[in-house]
């Protein structure tokens, strides 16, 4: 089931976080709208800490969940290859469960 989130990227205000200095950039993720739909059971994704942000460091939108902030996980058991935090020994995603964290998606 899809149901209608805040949109993590930009905190809900529809405007683009990176670029506040033009009041025209909207938010890439949510277009604006503060808001994304995502699929039903989801979970905080572990990449980002929820934020939408990627966590390497680029100003950009997580590669994992997109912006949203969240991620859909159909089966919610850890991953055993990065244990749960998503990432890899290097930084990246982990390359079992694609940065989300858990398996079974
Ligand atoms: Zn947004
Ligand atoms: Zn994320
Ligand atoms: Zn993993």
């Amino acid at each position: 089931m899809a149901t209608v989130i805040k949109c993590a990227f930009c905190s809900g205000t529809g405007e683009d976080p990176f670029d506040l200095l033009s009041p025209i950039s909207h938010c890439l993720v949510c277009n604006g709208t503060g808001q994304v739909v995502v699929e039903e059971p989801l979970k905080n994704c572990v990449f980002c800490s929820g934020t939408g942000k990627n966590p390497l460091g680029a100003r950009v939108a997580c590669i994992v969940c997109g912006g949203k902030g969240s991620n859909h996980i159909e089966t919610p058991t850890p991953c055993t290859q990065c244990k749960g935090t998503g990432k890899s020994s290097d930084g990246l995603p982990c390359t079992r469960c694609r940065g989300k964290g858990y398996h079974g998606n």
